[in-house]
């Protein structure tokens, strides 16, 4: 018998599994105990995915143990996961479009007494389920194909609880929700382990863990680097070590200085947007890169959206290079010199269906039209060009967007502007979603493009992130800029300082 922690619920030990050619998994350990929320973190392609297909019974481990409340188990398929009581919710949402609520919660396992499925019952423990999770007022009958993908995870959580189980798989559930229903999934997993379920959540973003999770398994090229951290002793740093295997000091690029004769690029001047946000002022010179820090809502996003004229100023003035912008006109600002790379890039930014080339081109279509057709040769060379000085991945103008990982996806956003030709980029979240890898990559490409003398507004959320990254830093609070400071005069404390204060007053 192999060594176990006497807490554990599942202890899983050197777990390997290859699919022709590739080695996903070498040598795993996992121990989980009951009623935790126990991360699972690891860049893509770190073998996250593989390891819980494994544990919900869908692919075969070649080598490895698996113990489950004290006894060795195998797990041949989806049914006997589920019957020994581990639930999975897969990264591909497996909900059937066509199915209502309730019958997606009973597939496979349908209240029936003799032949005949007992409709109301269904129905009724449908609802139950759903309102357990805080989504009663999603009707049973409701087609779930109608549903976000915020709520057909929902749906696929019900499924699990409406059998009896005592761990639940979560494979990135984060990745297509919005901060507000990020927070109400939380709210459902902390119930989840109040009642006992241990939690299995994978994620490679590192904020969440220090929100939800109790304790870290940290995966890296198919092998346990770390296994049953505190996630409170563990301080981030050591935790991008163990994912990336490299250390994090200078991930961000020393800034340049700004020439001084650097010519103000961008003026600000007392807009507001009433509701939202009001009399925000700034500069942005040549080679500057200005960081909005601030708490979510407090209306950082609105503030980029304006001056990109996606929402027209209530108040004040935006000027380019001197020139006042006309109010609410996204086609003055691009004309201007002004690009948004906004936070939601899959439903926002990206035309996620359709290749490389085509998204890198999309804000200078006249440029690649001839005789009123478009002409794919030099949009292709075109993107080609960025592909090389971007260190695009995959580097084929031809792949669609979608395929590629978050870190990619964002330099073709970036790309885009490079060939419009912009001299203001607004970057909204620029490393939502992106691998800490990749983050440092993104960092000196945003600084890169500073030095070739754009002005940059960054917004994030991570606030050392904005203090890496910008020369000047304005905290905004409730929609008010609290104060505008060098960066580099204040740390993250100081930052939450004047966040509390201003939230306070
Ligand atoms: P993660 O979920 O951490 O991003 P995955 O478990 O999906 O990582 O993938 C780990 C590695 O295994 C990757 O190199 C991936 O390409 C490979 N892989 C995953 N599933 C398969 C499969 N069904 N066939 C072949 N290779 C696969
Ligand atoms: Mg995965």
């Amino acid at each position: 018998m192999i060594k176990v922690d006497h807490e554990a619920l599942l202890t899983v030990r050197g777990l390997t599994k290859a699919f022709a050619g590739v080695r996903a998994l070498k040598g795993v350990d996992l121990d989980v105990r009951a009623g935790e929320v126990h991360c699972i973190l690891g860049q893509n392609g770190a073998g996250k995915s593989t390891l819980i297909k494994v544990l919900a019974g869908v692919y075969a481990p070649d080598e490895g143990e698996i113990v489950w409340r004290g006894e060795q188990v195998e797990l041949p398929t989806p049914e006997s996961a589920l019957e020994i009581g581990i639930a999975t919710m897969y990264q591909e949402l497996d909900v059937v479009d066509g199915l209502t609520v309730s019958e997606n919660i009973f597939l496979g396992h349908e209240l029936t007494r003799g032949v005949f499925t007992r409709r109301t019952q269904t129905n009724r423990q449908a609802r139950e389920l759903m309102k357990r999770l805080g989504h009663g007022s999603i009707s049973p009958n409701t087609e779930v194909g109608l549903l976000s993908a915020a709520n057909k995870q929902i749906v696929s959580m019900a499924r699990a609880l409406s059998r009896d189980i005592k761990l639940i798989i979560m494979d990135e559930p984060s990745a297509v929700l919005d901060n507000e229903e990020v927070k109400s999934l939380f709210t459902v997993i902390r119930e989840l382990t109040a009642a006992g379920i241990a939690v299995v959540y994978i994620t490679h973003r590192l904020e969440e863990i220090r929100q939800i999770g109790d304790r870290i398994t940290v995966i890296k090229d198919g092998r346990s680097t770390a296994n049953g951290l505190s996630v409170a002793d563990t301080p981030t740093s050591e935790l991008i070590r163990l994912m990336t295997g490299r250390e994090v000091a200078n991930v961000f690029p020393p800034a340049v200085a700004i020439p001084d004769d650097a010519p103000v690029v961008l003026e600000v001047d007392h807009l507001g947007l009433p509701g939202v946000f009001s009399d925000v002022s700034f500069s942005v010179r040549a080679g500057e890169v200005v960081g909005l820090a601030g708490l979510v809502g407090s209306g950082r996003t609105e503030i980029l959206e304006t001056i990109y004229g996606a929402r027209k100023a209530g108040f004040g003035s935006v000027r380019v290079g001197g020139k006042p912008l006309r109010r609410g006109s996204v086609v003055a600002a691009v004309r201007a010199g002004i690009g948004l790379s906004p936070e939601e890039r899959k439903s926002q930014g990206l035309v996620p269906e359709e290749p490389i080339f085509v998204n890198v081109t999309l804000s200078s279509i006249p440029r690649f039209t001839k005789a009123g057709f478009l002409d794919e040769k030099s949009e292709r060379k075109a993107a080609r060009e960025q592909i090389d000085a971007l260190e695009l991945r995959p580097a084929d103008p031809d792949r669609p967007a979608i395929t590629l990982s978050g870190g990619n996806q964002q330099k073709i956003l970036l790309a885009r502007w490079l060939v419009h030709g912009t001299r203001v980029l607004l970057l909204d979240e620029p490393t939502r979603g992106v691998d800490v890898g990749a983050r440092t990559e993104i960092y000196a490409l945003i600084r890169r493009l500073a030095a070739a003398g754009n002005a940059i507004v960054i917004v994030s959320s991570e606030i050392e992130e904005v203090l890496g990254l910008a020369d000047t830093v304005l905290v905004v609070s409730d929609g008010n800029v609290l104060s505008t400071v060098p960066a580099a005069e204040i740390d993250e404390h100081g930052v939450l300082d004047l966040i509390m204060k201003g939230t306070a007053a």
